[in-house]
């Protein structure tokens, strides 16, 4: 067929099997790729080919590529459609494949299939002439009435569309210029077609035969045009060109292709959600809008971005629980059983709790503040949290607000935006599918703030119970009550919460625990539950109380209990390796007859020996059960101790002294040191000081240097000037931590008056104070955390302000017995308390310096 002008396509061409779409000549297709020898195809002939002539290749529709390339290939579709690849892009996601972007050139029947591997190679033969558009006339005359007739239902066709549009201008154009034998490919892929009818015109070779068959088509288009645009009101021609493209469902319907039966799948799924939308029980505004949209939704053709967005929108419209709640079962007596069960210690919680509850329970009202948890990591907030939701009966949902620094974080973005959302809070009411859930905003003190906005600012609203009942998310656009929520908050400290959040709060402190709670929780609750997650028994495995006790003062150094589970998690993982190798090396099934039978003594002999886990030699041998967990067992496990109680070694020479500082991880110990050279009279401090203690040393040297004489305080050459010559460096351990407050004055002045004096401090002796420059001691925060951290350390005698002293009472019996308190009203008396026989003042009587 080709003639001696026209353009001819090589005589082999690779295959690009597709089973999705028909490619016309003329027309541009994009296509998937992603079986084995198409993939081959794209890799070693697109990708690698430079020439033109290598982007050549053959489309064969209506056949699949197998999905090994082991498989053979199926029997190919005869006519095929040479194409040239525009585009080739690549991915790896969700599994590796490419796109490519085609245009027909030509159709072309298969002669002999050269090769199947690494991809189909066939001999072919061109059907249509490719020509360069210069002979046109010719052409016209020879196709004659039929093409005539073709063409004038083309252009009835394109000038019942909307001529402003560009596309749609260009196209009547081309009408006009396009060679005429063109046509029937060009607008079959441009009306509406389902893939059999192109299947059918690509192999109608024959022109006159392609002509025939295109214009029923086109007559179907042009009336299903027409019955649209009479049921259309005039005035909402503006989307005629939107609609015009696809035209109305049900015309010229013809029964069986898979595009309309998909169509129809979408329109009923369209229906569906305007029933679901109907009988949900959203509040009447919710319902309005989301009519309103329905309708939009309908009129919109479903390639549109926007057809997705609202859809979206509508769905979580209707899956949200506008009206949907659990019933509360509140029983106090019970609630405080299961608070108790759960929890050990952390009775002021536990109280308060209740009290919160109880009110509740008499008034069907949520009302009131919200409580906020305040205290160090792993002392249970979270995990009191879930046990209220579970007195409660009612669902709970964790927010996550740790690094959370942009405000549709919590209101969710507009729906203008790209890839739009709602925010936490509707996203959570839509995963816990009621309306009356326990909502632990987790971490509210790490709220950041940026460009975005102040998440802090969002989340008023969402907590003020005034306000709440009508929250607003940006993406819903319709307020959502959340009066019936539940909010606990919890935080490490107090200090970084916005002061208007805070102020919506009711802050109850969950301060550290001591050594013996830590002990109780750790065989009360945590030893049994890492045993279950484990999979062993307390027939396997025993912990000794003294044990735990290792494990807390030398393996962790912590407020909570969450580096002590993590620590009981890998002694489990440990023996759960040896109690599966002794189960699979032992010859006696039951392991409780061994322990009652005659073998008894000879394990009862060999205990000692084995009773370390780490003796490589029972390796061999199935573990003695339980296996007990002893220091040598724990050294094995958990390596050697990190923790050593340093206290007394530390303070062997005069200028260190130590005080208890408070972090949002708990109570600290810390050595302050101090040394003096000679120098003009500088104070050097070093270890990331805050501007208040800085100020505190500097008070510090002044009270000193004006009581120098008063306690024989001298430099180094003796005089009372203690600067005179002399330069100060004080410094603070673990430099890399900022530190702030005034509560270091006391140890300050302490670590300063061993260093002026020569004297050592008491090794076992901690204090915590504000001072004044008359020596006044003031009373200071965090003193039950502090004072834990000092029975943490081993001290014995904590020295904190006189006015502290009702703080003593937040202190375990047990903890208090084993410490003594000072309760120091100024600095003689914390001198006092700190040195060994006390810091003497001497009478005021001038010393004559000899001048001999
Ligand atoms: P937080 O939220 O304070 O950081 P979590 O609630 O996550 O701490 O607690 C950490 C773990 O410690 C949880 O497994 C919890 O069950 C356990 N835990 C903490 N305090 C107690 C307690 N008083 N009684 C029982 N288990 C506790």
């Amino acid at each position: 067929m080709a003639a001696g002008s026209a353009i001819q396509i090589p005589s082999r061409l690779p295959l690009l099997l597709t089973h999705e779409g028909v490619l016309l000549p003329g027309s541009t297709m994009r296509t998937s790729v992603d079986s084995p020898r198409n993939m081959q195809l794209v890799r070693s002939r697109l990708l690698k080919g430079t020439s033109l002539r290598s982007t050549i290749i053959g489309v064969i529709p209506n056949t699949s590529d197998p999905t090994s390339d082991c498989d053979d290939l199926p029997s190919l579709h005869r006519i095929g459609t040479a194409a040239l690849a525009v585009q080739v892009v690549g991915s790896n996601w969700p599994k590796p494949h490419y796109t490519l972007l085609v245009t027909g050139l030509c159709r072309f029947q298969i002669l002999q299939l050269l090769k199947e591997k690494p991809y189909p190679v066939a001999e072919v033969e061109q059907l249509d002439r490719l020509e360069q558009f210069t002979n046109q006339h010719k052409s016209e005359e020879e196709l004659g009435e039929l093409s005539e007739q073709f063409y004038k239902y083309a252009v009835q066709l394109v000038e019942m569309l909307d001529m402003s549009v560009p596309a749609v201008a260009k196209l009547r154009r081309l009408l006009d210029n396009l060679p005429r034998e063109a046509l029937p490919d060009i607008l079959t892929s441009i009306i509406r077609t389902s893939n059999q009818e192109k299947l059918q015109i690509l192999d109608a070779v024959r022109l006159e035969e392609r002509f025939k068959m295109t214009i029923p088509l086109l007559v179907r288009q042009i009336e299903g045009l027409k019955l649209l645009q009479k049921t259309r009101k005039p005035k909402q021609d503006d989307d005629k060109r939107v609609v015009a493209i696809r035209p109305t469902r049900r015309i010229n319907h013809i029964p069986g292709t898979t595009e309309d039966e998909e169509e129809e799948e979408d329109h009923d799924d369209v229906v569906m959600l305007e029933k679901k939308i109907r009988t949900s029980s959203m509040s009447e505004q919710a319902l309005k809008v989301c009519l309103k949209e329905i309708k939009r939704l309908k009129k919109m053709p479903q390639s549109m971005p926007e057809y997705a967005l609202t859809r979206n929108y509508l769905e979580l419209m209707v899956e949200l629980p506008w009206n949907k709640s659990t019933k509360d079962r509140l029983e106090i007596r019970a609630a405080r059983i299961l608070l108790d069960n759960d929890h050990y210690a952390m009775e002021k919680l536990k109280k308060r709790v209740l009290e919160y509850l109880a009110v509740r329970q008499l008034k069907n009202n949520l009302k009131g503040p919200i409580l906020c948890f305040v205290g160090p990591p792993g002392v249970g907030k979270t995990s009191v949290g879930r046990s209220i939701a579970k007195t409660l009966g009612r669902e709970f949902h964790r927010i996550a607000l740790g690094g959370v620094c942009d405000q549709s974080d919590i209101r969710g973005h507009r729906r203008t935006y790209v890839g739009s959302m709602p925010g936490r809070i509707i996203n959570g009411l839509k995963t816990v599918g009621v309306n009356n859930p326990v909502f632990l905003l987790d971490e509210v003190d790490k709220l950041g703030k940026s460009l975005q906005g102040d998440p802090a600012a969002a989340l008023l609203e969402v907590l003020d119970p005034e306000q709440n009942h009508s929250f607003t998310d940006h993406y819903l656009n319709v307020a959502f009550d959340l009066s019936q929520v539940l909010f606990i908050a919890t935080a490490n400290t107090t200090a970084t919460i916005p002061p208007a959040l805070l102020d919506r709060m009711e802050i109850i402190q969950v301060p550290g625990y001591t050594q013996e709670e830590k002990i109780e929780i750790a065989h009360r609750h945590l030893i049994p539950k890492q045993l279950e997650q484990h999979g062993l028994t307390p027939q396997q495995i025993q912990i000794p109380q003294v044990t735990t006790l290792d494990i807390i003062t030398r393996y962790t150094r912590e407020a909570g209990v969450r580096s002590l589970d993590r620590k009981l998690g890998a002694i489990c993982r440990a023996v759960a390796v040896k109690v599966a190798e002794g189960q699979h090396k032992e010859t006696k099934p039951d392991r409780a007859e061994v322990g009652e039978g005659e073998d008894c003594k000879e394990h009862v002999t060999e205990d000692a020996k084995t009773e370390s886990i780490s003796d490589t030699a029972d390796l061999a041998l199935p573990p003695e059960m339980p296996i007990l967990i002893d220091f040598h067992a724990l050294k094995d496990i958990l390596g050697p101790p990190m923790y050593e109680m340093e206290v007394s070694e530390r303070l062997s020479q005069p200028g260190v002294a130590i005080g208890l500082a408070w972090t949002p991880l708990g109570g600290e110990i810390m050595f302050v040191e101090a040394s003096r050279m000679d120098g003009e009279g500088q104070l050097t401090l070093t270890g990331q000081l805050g501007d208040v203690m800085k100020e505190s040393a500097h008070l510090a040297i002044s009270w000193l240097r004006s009581n120098a004489k008063r306690y024989q305080l001298t430099n180094a050459s003796g005089s009372f000037d203690l600067l005179d010559n002399t330069d100060i460096h004080l410094h603070f351990p673990a430099g890399a931590v900022t530190k702030d407050g005034p509560s270091a004055g006391v140890t300050i002045v302490t670590c300063l008056a061993s260093l002026f004096s020569g004297r050592l401090v008491c090794s076992d002796v901690a204090m915590t104070g504000e001072i004044t420059l008359r020596g006044l001691v003031l009373p200071v925060g965090g003193i039950k955390d502090k004072v834990l951290a000092a029975h943490r350390a081993g001290l014995k005698r904590v020295i904190i302000p006189q006015r502290n002293e009702k703080d003593l009472e937040e202190i375990a019996v047990n903890v208090r017995q084993d410490l003594t308190f000072v309760l120091a009203s100024c600095l003689d008396e914390v001198l006092n308390a700190a040195f060994d026989g006390g810091f003497a003042v001497k009478p005021r009587v001038e010393r004559l310096n000899s001048k001999l």
